[in-house]
């Protein structure tokens, strides 16, 4: 059924004066707000949610928040604000931890009614193939759809009840980056919608302009409606390994060497602190994928001339899909211990390998557990440069890249705490920069317009220009800051 249909209220309209919306009855009246598939709601829990998000730390409330009942709702919604100057943020899980989504007076486009999974495509000499999904569709859909017919995209964010527009908005990196970089390095079409409200499709050879701009182009210049994503075969089964390590340089230089080998298919690492604090338990994760893909693992070549300690190596055979979902008990009890709800001022940066020592010592010498909090988590692992291909994804110039977050959690009311550990991310960060690191902007750290155009670097003029061509009146995300 087609209609305006508005939930809390009658009509909204947008008051060019004070720039915020104004309803029937409360305010001004309505000119011209398009007729929609889908819902908009001007008030209630919708735009609660929608000025908050995982990170607890921003809330900013929008003025209107839709709930598109098709891909025309976006178009007719963007074109509606773009003509009227409105901020828009298309919003998919809300899993960004600094108010990237949020648009305080704006428009909060959700993605989550936009989860169609398309038929599976087999298709390919490597016996691989291609699906389309909607943006809103969830990594642990695709993946289940996928596998099913014994494919799986190549690359998964360790945490898959995120949005595959969420992810390829920012770039989603996980064990599996090392040999086929990140899930936008994976990416075959966009369909997408402009700052301007046109719906176009791109791809590396159509409107590759607008392909690259938006592709880790944190929603600057298009929102993502849909998108085609490779798919290469599952494993039926993976052995998953935790190696434990005394030392950093040992732990580091095993990395590096397995990631130059690809003997695994997946490969990480944490760092907890032991019992006095010090952050010195390091522990390798490494998974080798069964047949179809791969032999059967053989411990003795994976684990050959690696200088783990021997003691408390732990090994598991597990299905592919519960290996991929690994994190789900986990999160479950962070949530039944409320720990979910805590703030998270997260840090995520992307580290030289030629300093990796140097700074994860001086960041892990710095580090106390009440820096990472109850349930926070230290991850430290290595990338591969070279299959990093997505311009606006910035990694460091350096061979074998490493990935180290802070997944810190504090009391969301403990403000104190909070700002003291955004400033120490903004710290950290200058640390790393000064030796060509950048941050992977997923956290939180403090971020001003000249910090984004020295983040950008090289592909700032292209990144600008594409903003100007897509989005010439800026309405898109303000919650980034960059423009
Ligand atoms: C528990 C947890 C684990 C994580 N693990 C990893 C990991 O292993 N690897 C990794 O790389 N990242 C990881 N992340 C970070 C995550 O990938 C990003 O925060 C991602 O953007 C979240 O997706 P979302 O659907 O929640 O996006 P949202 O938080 O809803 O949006 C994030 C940003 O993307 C924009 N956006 C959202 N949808 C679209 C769209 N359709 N088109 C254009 N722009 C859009 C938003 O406006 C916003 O600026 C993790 C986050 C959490 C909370």
């Amino acid at each position: 059924m087609r209609g305006l249909a508005v939930a809390g209220a009658a009509v909204v309209g947008f008051d060019p004066f004070t720039r915020s919306w104004a309803v029937t009855g409360s305010g001004r009246p309505l000119h011209g707000v398009p007729d929609l598939d889908g819902t908009l709601h001007t008030e209630g829990s919708p735009l609660d949610g929608a000025a908050d998000d995982f990170g607890h730390i921003v809330h900013r409330r929008p003025a209107a928040v839709l709930r598109p009942g098709s891909v025309d709702d976006v178009v007719a919604m963007v074109r509606f604000c773009n003509e009227r100057g409105i901020r828009v943020a298309p919003r998919g899980e809300g899993h960004a931890t600094n108010g990237q989504a949020q648009v305080e007076g704006g428009l909060v486009v959700e993605t989550t009614p936009l989860a169609a999974i398309g038929a599976v495509r087999p298709g390919g000499a490597s016996g691989g193939g291609s699906v389309t999904v909607g943006a809103g569709a969830r990594w642990s859909d695709v993946a289940r759809a996928a596998i099913a017919h014994g494919l799986t995209p190549p690359v998964f964010t360790d945490y898959l009840e995120l949005s595959v527009g969420g992810t390829l908005s920012v770039g989603g990196l996980g064990g599996q980056s090392h040999q086929h970089g990140a899930q936008v390095d994976t990416v075959l079409e966009l369909d997408v919608v402009t700052g301007a409200g046109e719906r176009l499709r791109c791809s590396p050879t159509r409107h590759r302009d607008l392909f690259l701009a938006t592709l880790a182009g944190l929603g600057q210049c298009a929102i993502i409606v849909g998108a085609t994503l490779r798919l290469v075969r599952a494993p039926e089964t993976v052995r998953h390994y935790l190696l434990p390590y005394d030392d950093l340089r040992t732990f580091l230089e095993d990395q590096r060497l397995l990631a130059r080998e690809q003997r695994f298919s997946y490969l990480e690492g944490q760092i907890a602190a032991d019992a006095s604090g010090a952050f010195n338990q390091y522990v390798i994760e490494a998974v080798a994928y069964g047949p179809p893909v791969g032999d059967a693992p053989d411990d003795a070549r994976l684990l050959r001339g690696l200088r783990h300690a021997p003691a408390g190596v732990q090994t598991a055979d597990l299905p592919y899909f519960a290996f991929l979902d690994r994190l789900a008990p986990a999160v479950a009890a962070l949530k039944e211990a409320g720990l979910w709800a805590y703030a998270h001022p997260w840090l995520n940066l992307l580290l030289p390998g030629r300093a990796v020592l140097d700074l994860a010592g001086t960041l892990l010498d710095g580090l106390t557990p009440e820096d990472v909090g109850p349930g926070g988590v230290v991850l430290l692992y290595p990338l591969r440069r070279e299959h990093l291909r997505t311009p606006l994804l910035r990694a460091p110039d350096d061979a074998v890249p490493y990935l180290m977050a802070v997944l810190r959690t504090a009391p969301p009311e403990d403000t104190a705490t909070v700002d003291r550990l955004l400033a120490a991310n903004r710290s950290a960060y200058e640390t790393v920069r000064a030796t060509g690191g950048t941050q992977y902007p997923v956290g939180s750290v403090p971020f001003g317009r000249a910090d984004w155009r020295r983040h950008f670097g090289p592909a700032w003029s292209r990144f600008a220009e594409a903003r100007r061509t897509f989005d010439p009146r800026g309405v898109l995300v303000p919650g980034q800051g960059i423009f």
